[in-house]
C-alpha cells in the first residue's frame, strides 16, 4: 500500500486510513464511518470470510476496486466477539471530531480518526464478549537464561478483574503452568515467539500468542515500567521478584498499555506465586481428565459443571480456578476444607449465605469496566446490589460464632466497603436503567435538583409555559394574554391591540419588550422567557451532560475506594465457592478428606463424580471401590497393576482416584466414604489415546512421547495414572516397554501409580516387585455371557473376555461364534507349542536389579535438552534396545 497521493489517484480518506493500518499491521482495522465501522482491503476479505458477511467495494485504488465489508455498530461487540474467538486482533478506530468540525476546515477534510484501542483475546472487557464464570487471562512469558537453563517468567492479568499475578517457572514445568492458567492470549518477546518450540507449545494449546518487538529485557527498565504503571517509589512491598518475572510483569502492562491506548485498568498489585504451590498438572493430564471440557471439547459433562454449584459469576470463575490448580500447602487446604465443614454443618447460615449471594451480580468486571471508563449505569447498580448483599453477608455472619478462619476473614472482607457507596448509588439510581450512559435518564428524580431542572424544562415545556402565561397576565393585568410560539420569534407574549399600548409605557416596560405589532394584536418578549427559551431548547444537551457529571462524580467515589470494593468481591467469591462444596458434600454425601505431608494415599469406596452423577440420571448404582497405595511406613507409595476386561471399569477407577485427589487438594470434600491423601504435588496421567495427525504424530509416538516425560519428571510425591502403555505397536514390543516402564516407576521415580494394562505378563511384576501390587476388576461369568460387576478387588484377571465384550457390543453372531472357535484353536496351539513359563522368555530374564539397555538409555534421556526431532531419534533408539 502507498499513502502518497501524488503517486496514484487516492482519496485524502483512503491516505488516512492506509496510515492508520500501517500503524497497526497485525490487526483488522475497524474503520468507523457514520454508524458503521468498515473494513477495506485484505482486512475486508479476511473478514467477510471470518463473519460471512457480504464483501463490496468502494472507489478504487491504481485503478483497482477496493474490497470493503462493514458492521453496524450496534452489532459491533457482536462480530467482535467472533473475530477474538477465532483469535484476531481488532483495532477499533474512532472519529475523533464531529463532521461538522472537519467540515469547517474545507470540504475536501477528512473527519480525523484514531485508534480507540485494540481488542485483543486476552484483553477484552466487555460483558457480551466475556463468559461470566470464566475468567480471562493475559499471560506475558519472558525468557532469561541463567547457566545454560532457562527460566522463565509468567505474568497473568485478567484486565476484566484486574487479577495479577507472577511467577517463575523452569522450563520442564512451563507448559503445566501455562495450562494451569488456561490464558486467553499469549503475549512474548519477539526473540521467544520466534523460538519454535516454544511457538508450538503455544499453538498446540491453541492460544494465541502475541509477539511484542520492543525488547524489554532491561531490568531496570522493566522495574521503572511497574513503579510507573502503579505509581510506586519502589517495588519492594511486592516481595523479590526474580528479572524474569519483573520482566513478564513489565511486559504484560506494557502489552496493556498498548490495547488500552492509554487507558488504565486498574490492577491489582502483582502477586507473587510460586509455581510449586499447586498442583503441578500438564496439559494433556487436564484434558484426559476432563477438567473444565470434555475431550469432544463440551462442558457439559466435565467435572467443573458437575461439582458447580455456585450462584455468583466471581464465584464460579474462583471455582474454575481453584479446581484447575489444587493446592499442595497442607494448611491452607486445611483451612479451606474447614470452612466448607462448617457450611455444611450449619444448613441455616449456608442457605442464608446463597440467598444473598444470588442477589449479588458480578462485582469485579464492572469495577474493572469503570476504571477503563467503559461503563454504564447497569454497572453502577450491579456495584450497588453487589455491595448490599456484602453488608447482609457480613451481618450474617456476624451473628455466628466461632467460624473457622476463612469465613472469619471473608466476613470480615466483605464488610471492608464503605456503605456510603451503597447508599449514594441507590439514591442516585433510577429503577429502570438504560444500558449507555449517553441514553440518559439513569438518575432517579429528586436526587439532584439542578438536574431535575432541567429535565423539567425539557419534559414539561408546555407546564413551564401555561405557568408563565398565568404570570404574566397576572402582572400586566391582562386576561387575554397568551404565550404563543412561531418558528420566527420563538416563545412570544400577545395581547389584544387595545392592550398593547400600556405595556410600551411604564412601569411595564421594564420587564415587556416589544417586538411585533399586528392588525389587531401585539407580540411581546421578556428577557426572562429569551433564557427560558434558550434554556428549553438546550435543556435535553444539558441534562444529558449534568447526568454524565452525576455518573462521573459517582464512578470517582467508586474508584477511590476500589480497593476495597476488590476485596468484597474477592470474599463473596470465596464464600459463594465455600457454600457451594458445602452444598453438593451435603447433596451427594461426601465426606471431608485428611490431608497429611505423608507418601499414602487410602480411598475407602471412592466413585467417580461425573459418571455416577450420569448413572444416577438412568437410575443404575455406581459401585463405590477402594485405592490403598500407601507404602510400609513413611516409605514410597505402591503401583497398582490392574487387569480385566474392557468395559469393567479401568479407566473409571483411574481417573476417580485422581479427581478424588484434585478435589481433596483443592479444599472440597470428595465423593468418597474416607479418603487420606498425602499431598501430592504432581499428576501425570498416560490415559486414552488420541492420534495427534495434525502435528504428525502416531498414537504410539504421542503415548511414547508423555510416558517419557512422566519417567523423566515424577518423583515420589507425584501420582501417576496409566492406561494401557504400549499398545499401539507389536505385542512385544508394547510389553517391553511396558514392563519397561513400570521397572523405572518403580526404582526410580518411586510415585505412587495406577496402571490398568491388557498385558497380564505384567502381573508378574508382583512377585520381583516388592511396591507392586494386582488389582482386578470382577466380573461374573453367567451362562455364557460377561457381567461387569465393577467391584475391584486384588488380583489378576484370570482371561480378556475379549469375545463376549465384542458380543455385547453387537458384533454379528456368525464373526462371534467363528472367534470362540479360533480362540479355542489358538489356546491349544498354545498349549502345545509354546509352553514355556512366561518368566522364561529371554525379555523377563534380566535380572530387575540390573537396569536393562532400554533403562539406560531411559536414563540417558533428558527432555528438557531434546528437540522434538531428537526425541523422536531417541524413542526409535529406545525401540531398537528391545
Ligand atoms: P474400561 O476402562 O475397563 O474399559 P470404563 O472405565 O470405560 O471401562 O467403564 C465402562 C463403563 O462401565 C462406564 O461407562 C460406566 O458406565 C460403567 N462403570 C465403570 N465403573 C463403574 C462403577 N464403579 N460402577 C458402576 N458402573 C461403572
Amino acid at each position: 500500500l502507498v499513502s502518497d497521493p501524488a503517486a496514484g489517484k487516492i482519496t485524502p480518506m483512503m491516505v488516512q486510513y492506509i496510515e492508520i493500518k500501517a500503524a497497526n499491521p497485525d490487526c483488522l482495522l475497524f474503520y468507523r464511518m457514520g454508524d458503521f465501522y468498515e473494513m477495506f482491503f485484505e482486512d475486508a476479505e479476511v473478514a467477510s470470510r471470518a463473519l460471512g458477511i457480504v464483501l463490496t467495494h468502494r472507489g478504487k485504488h491504481f485503478g483497482r476496486d477496493i474490497p470493503m465489508c462493514g458492521v453496524p455498530i450496534h452489532r459491533a461487540d457482536e462480530y467482535l466477539a467472533r473475530l477474538i474467538a477465532l483469535g484476531h486482533r481488532v483495532a477499533v478506530c474512532e472519529q475523533i471530531e464531529d463532521p461538522a468540525e472537519a467540515r469547517k476546515r474545507g470540504s475536501q477534510a477528512v473527519v480525523r480518526r484514531d485508534v480507540a484501542r485494540l481488542v485483543t483475546p486476552g484483553t477484552i472487557t466487555e460483558e457480551s464478549l466475556l463468559e461470566p464464570a470464566r475468567a480471562n487471562y493475559l499471560l506475558a512469558i519472558t525468557r532469561v537464561l541463567r547457566g545454560g537453563k532457562s527460566t522463565f517468567g509468567l505474568a497473568s492479568v485478567d484486565i476484566s478483574t484486574g487479577a495479577f499475578s507472577v511467577m517463575e517457572v523452569e522450563s520442564a514445568a512451563l507448559s503445566a503452568e501455562i495450562a494451569r492458567i488456561g490464558a486467553a492470549e499469549i503475549v512474548a518477546p519477539e526473540a521467544l515467539a520466534d523460538d519454535q518450540d516454544f511457538a508450538r507449545l503455544v499453538t498446540d494449546m491453541g492460544i494465541p500468542l502475541s509477539p511484542v518487538g520492543r525488547l524489554l529485557d532491561d531490568p531496570a527498565a522493566a522495574a521503572q515500567r511497574l513503579r510507573d504503571y502503579f505509581g510506586l517509589a519502589t517495588l519492594d512491598g511486592l516481595g523479590t521478584l526474580s528479572p524474569a518475572e519483573t520482566g513478564a510483569a513489565a511486559l504484560v502492562v506494557f502489552y496493556i498499555e498498548r490495547t488500552q491506548r492509554g487507558a488504565r485498568p486498574a490492577l491489582s498489585l502483582p502477586t507473587l506465586m510460586r509455581f510449586d504451590a499447586h498442583m503441578e498438572i500438564d496439559a494433556a493430564t487436564r484434558a484426559n481428565l476432563e477438567l473444565t471440557q470434555t475431550l469432544s471439547g463440551r462442558r457439559d459433562g466435565a467435572l467443573l459443571a458437575a461439582i458447580d454449584r455456585t450462584v455468583t459469576p466471581g464465584g464460579g470463575r474462583l471455582l474454575a480456578e481453584r479446581l484447575s490448580g489444587p493446592l499442595t500447602d497442607e494448611a491452607a487446604i486445611r483451612r479451606r476444607l474447614d470452612a466448607v465443614a462448617f457450611l455444611r454443618d450449619d444448613r441455616d447460615l449456608r442457605s442464608d449465605l446463597r440467598d444473598c449471594l444470588k442477589a449479588a451480580p458480578d462485582l469485579a468486571r464492572p469495577l474493572s469496566r469503570l476504571a477503563l471508563q467503559r461503563s454504564g449505569p447497569r454497572d453502577l447498580a450491579a456495584i450497588r446490589d453487589a455491595l448490599r448483599a456484602a453488608e447482609a453477608i457480613a451481618a450474617r455472619l456476624d451473628t455466628v460464632a466461632a467460624l473457622p478462619d476463612d469465613l472469619k476473614d471473608a466476613a470480615r472482607k466483605a464488610a471492608s466497603a464503605d456503605p456510603t457507596i451503597a447508599t449514594r448509588l441507590a439514591d442516585a439510581l433510577a429503577t429502570d436503567l438504560p444500558l449507555k450512559t449517553r441514553d440518559g435518564d439513569f438518575v432517579r428524580v429528586g436526587f439532584d435538583s439542578d438536574l431535575d431542572a432541567l429535565r423539567r424544562l425539557r419534559d414539561d415545556s408546555r407546564k413551564v409555559i401555561a405557568e408563565l402565561q398565568a404570570r404574566y397576565a397576572a402582572l400586566a393585568e391582562i386576561k387575554q394574554l397568551k404565550l404563543k410560539h412561531n418558528n420566527f420569534l420563538g416563545f412570544f407574549i400577545e395581547v389584544p391591540q387595545a392592550h398593547g399600548e400600556k405595556l410600551l409605557k411604564p412601569p411595564f416596560n421594564a420587564t415587556f419588550v416589544h417586538r411585533q405589532t399586528m392588525t389587531d394584536a401585539m407580540r411581546f418578549s421578556t428577557t426572562e422567557l429569551a433564557e427560558i427559551e434558550s434554556k428549553m431548547s438546550s435543556a435535553a444537551d444539558q441534562a444529558l451532560v449534568r447526568e454524565m457529571g452525576i455518573f462521573d462524580a459517582l464512578a470517582a467515589q467508586i474508584l477511590a475506594a476500589e480497593g476495597a470494593l476488590k476485596t468484597v468481591a474477592e470474599a463473596l467469591a470465596a464464600l459463594d465457592v465455600a457454600a457451594a462444596l458445602a452444598e453438593i458434600a451435603e447433596a451427594r454425601e461426601w465426606t471431608r478428606p485428611e490431608i497429611d505431608n505423608s507418601l499414602d494415599f487410602t480411598i475407602e469406596a471412592g466413585r467417580h463424580p461425573v459418571v455416577e452423577a450420569a448413572l444416577a440420571r438412568d437410575g443404575k448404582p455406581f459401585v463405590a471401590n477402594d485405592c490403598e497405595l500407601s507404602g510400609k511406613g513413611d516409605g514410597p507409595g505402591l503401583i497398582a497393576i490392574i487387569t480385566g476386561p474392557n468395559m469393567a471399569g479401568k479407566s473409571t477407577y483411574l481417573r476417580q482416584n485422581a479427581l478424588i485427589a484434585m478435589l481433596a487438594q483443592m479444599g472440597s470434600f470428595v465423593p468418597a466414604k474416607r479418603c487420606r491423601i498425602g499431598i501430592v504435588d504432581r499428576l501425570f496421567s498416560r490415559v486414552g489415546a488420541a492420534d495427534d495427525l495434525a502435528r504428525g504424530r502416531s498414537t504410539f509416538m504421542v503415548e511414547m512421547v508423555e510416558t517419557a516425560a512422566i519417567l523423566n519428571q515424577a518423583g515420589e510425591r507425584s501420582l501417576v495414572i496409566l492406561d494401557e502403555i504400549g499398545r499401539g505397536t507389536a505385542t512385544f514390543d508394547g510389553l517391553a516397554i511396558a514392563w519397561a516402564v513400570m521397572e523405572q516407576l518403580h526404582a526410580k521415580n518411586r510415585s505412587r501409580a495406577l496402571f490398568a494394562t491388557h498385558f497380564h505378563e505384567l502381573t508378574h511384576l508382583a512377585k520381583q516387585l516388592s511396591r507392586v501390587v494386582n488389582l482386578t476388576m470382577r466380573v461374573a461369568d453367567w451362562k455364557g455371557d460377561v457381567v461387569f460387576l465393577h467391584e475391584i478387588v486384588p488380583g489378576a484377571a484370570d482371561r480378556s473376555y475379549g469375545i463376549q465384550v465384542a458380543k455385547l457390543a453387537g458384533l454379528p453372531p456368525a464373526v462371534v461364534k467363528r472367534a470362540q472357535t479360533l480362540l479355542a484353536d489358538f489356546e491349544a496351539g498354545d498349549r502345545r507349542k509354546t509352553v514355556k513359563p512366561v518368566a522364561d522368555l529371554p525379555l523377563f530374564a534380566a535380572a530387575p536389579a540390573a537396569p536393562s539397555d532400554v533403562e539406560r538409555a531411559l536414563d540417558d534421556i533428558d527432555p528438557d535438552e531434546l528437540s522434538p526431532r531428537e526425541a523422536q531419534a531417541a524413542l526409535f533408539k529406545l525401540k531398537a534396545l528391545r
